[in-house]
């Protein structure tokens, strides 16, 4: 009863900018496995809500993670897990759409199945009358194979063609046995049952036997003219992580080329919208909120962006970028941002020796930096936020200590320009491997390692005073490492897991930490260990979990890319207009 009352209260708070088709053909629900503030802040989750909620012949509901107080009640199974819109136990639905953005929720996938009472192996819900089981968004982009054993159907790519093209297929196909082999031919899909894969005797992927129709490579699915497609705030609600935004999609993918960033590879190539439908949706998105959440891999080069920033300033609202490169940064742009009540800005340097800036291809010099920061604060932002990472590939010592002579350099040029500076927070993240980039071949480093470089640098930043740090956990970074480069393996490290009900980082880390030996058998306990995934450094010529998406991108390009790094080489932007070397243009 708790759980309903509660439903029916976040129905009410909400407000949906959309006219709801309540169609009659399919039911399905489109799920995000995490809770729900953090769901109705992904505008991935919105837009795929929305081509369901719109479809004239879809019934189209909700469902999120229960709340961490109601939990309990789901995972003894005292409740089972039920729509947000009706209470309809998710068992009903013709179809689960799962919209998946991070990695680390594919343990919550298992979690939703369960609460659910949803076997959640698709061999166990073969040939009985369970929904069909799809999943899509950004993690699926990068390497669904974590979860290929409890998922019938993947949608890989940019859902706005795809997802409409898959409905009218299921609608043609619904009550055939073998629908699965039509739905698989919609482009971009990606059925896990078609592919076996074969290991080697060092546990590495040896083969994979393809018994599917045509070529066995998954082409992602891209949207060339964003314009053609609104992406922003569809569902404005307080309890939203970021209740007080309406957000809008300014782009897709980047054209800086870091090498450590998903994002800057697997949307390629770059995308823009246009400034006149950017401010046209901010404009419309001020009758709604008085912040404008702009939304996107980099924000600073996004075209028009000072007179977006203006245009929302000069309305009485707050443009709020998710990013922005320092060295990108205009004067308009800074007096904008400042002038609409932006006091806290983040700079990624990401690394911070010039050296390491060159390796991750950051394009970003300290002096842009330091006058990035100055030509902010003197424009009345006060606190700066500096993101940085460790255990970068071909990082030494000195690099990491580099990060604390750079922040006290950020200090002592305030000072000397007599710039009222407030809060300085430097924040510390350990470095990810990702499918799909130069450094995916590139192990994690060992947490303990990352551990003492945080404390060095806790030491060397108390010394400067005035500098505030946060630090990213090195052992949920494990995690997401282990979601991020494993294969199909990983998925009974994930049912262990979720038998032991780990609903937070410090029992999955326990659970992981006790994936050893057997004492007696003196067998690992998982096959392969979770290092095997994580802090082991991938062959270049081993087949990876994720070569069977074909991202447009060449191998050999993020292998040369790879070398580059290396020899601390940079490469120039993309200059999407006359360039095709990566394969993507
Ligand atoms: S082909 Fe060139 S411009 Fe296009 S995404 Fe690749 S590197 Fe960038």
């Amino acid at each position: 009863m708790f759980a309903r009352k509660r439903a029916l209260e976040r129905l009410a708070r909400e407000k949906l900018l959309y006219e709801r088709s309540r169609g009659a053909g399919v039911c399905v629900c489109v799920v995000y496995p995490n809770v729900y503030p953090v769901a109705m802040a992904n505008l991935g989750f919105q837009s795929i809500f929305h081509i369901f909620d719109t479809h004239p012949r879809v019934d189209a509901e909700r469902a999120f993670l229960p709340d961490p107080d109601e939990r309990a009640n789901f995972d003894s199974g005292a409740a089972r897990l039920v729509s947000l819109e009706r209470g309809r136990p998710l068992s009903d639905f013709d179809i689960l759409a799962f919209s998946i953005a991070f990695e680390t929720d594919y343990l919550n996938l298992l979690a939703v199945l369960r609460m659910a009472g949803i076997p959640p192996r698709r061999e166990d819900r073969a040939g009985r009358a369970f929904p069909l089981v799809i999943a899509g968004g950004s993690a699926i982009f990068l390497n669904p194979e974590p979860i290929a054993d409890f998922v019938d159907l993947f949608l890989i790519g940019e859902g706005e063609e795809m997802a409409p093209e898959f409905i009218e297929r299921f609608l043609a196909v619904r009550g055939d046995s073998n629908r699965l082999d039509d739905l698989a031919k919609v482009e971009g899909a990606y059925r896990p049952d078609y592919y076996l894969p074969a290991y080697d005797d060092r546990g590495r992927l040896a083969a994979v036997r393809y018994s599917g129709p045509g070529s066995p490579a998954v082409s992602r699915r891209l949207v060339a003219k964003l314009d053609r497609f609104k992406t922003a705030s569809l569902i404005v609600t307080e309890e939203s992580v970021f209740g007080d935004m309406y957000l809008v999609e300014a782009s897709r993918g980047c054209q800086w080329g870091c090498r450590f960033c998903a994002a800057g590879f697997m949307y390629r190539p770059i995308r823009y919208r246009s400034p006149e439908t950017l401010v046209a949706e901010a404009t419309r998105g001020l009758s709604e909120r008085g912040v404008i959440g702009l939304v996107g891999a980099e924000m600073a080069s996004v075209p028009g962006v000072a007179d977006i920033a203006q245009a929302v300033a000069d309305a009485g609202g707050r443009l709020s970028p998710s990013s922005l490169k320092a060295d990108c940064i205009s004067p308009a742009l800074a007096s904008a941002l400042a002038q609409s009540g932006n006091r806290s800005i983040t700079i990624a340097p990401e690394a911070g020796s010039e050296r390491m800036r060159k390796v991750i291809n950051k394009n970003l010099s300290e002096a842009e930096i330091l006058s990035a920061a100055a030509m902010m604060i003197g424009e009345g932002v006060e606190n700066l936020k500096l993101y940085f990472m460790l255990g970068l590939p071909e990082e030494h010592a000195d690099d990491v200590l580099a990060i604390a002579d750079l922040a006290g350099k950020l200090l002592a040029q305030a000072r000397a320009r007599r710039q009222h500076i407030g809060r300085v927070t430097v924040s510390l993240n350990p470095f990810v491997p990702k499918p799909w980039t130069p450094f995916q071949w590139d192990a994690m480093e060992d947490p303990r390692a990352i551990k003492r470089k945080i404390a060095m640098l806790r030491s060397a930043l108390g010394r400067l005073g005035a500098i505030e740090l946060d630090a990213e956990s090195p052992r949920e970074a494990y995690f997401q490492t282990l979601v991020s480069r494993g294969d199909r393996r990983v998925g009974a490290i994930l049912e262990r897991l979720d038998a032991a009900r780990c609903d937070a980082p410090g029992p999955i880390w326990r659970e992981l930490s006790e994936l050893g030996r057997d004492a007696a058998s003196g067998r690992w306990t998982a096959s392969p260990h979770p290092d095997f995934y994580v802090t082991r450094q991938f062959a270049h010529d081993e087949i990876l979990a994720w070569d069977f998406i074909d991202h447009h991108i060449h191998k050999w390009f993020l292998a040369s890319e790879r070398k580059k790094a290396h020899f601390e080489h940079q490469t120039p932007p993309c200059d999407v207009t006359r360039c095709d070397v990566c394969g993507a243009c």
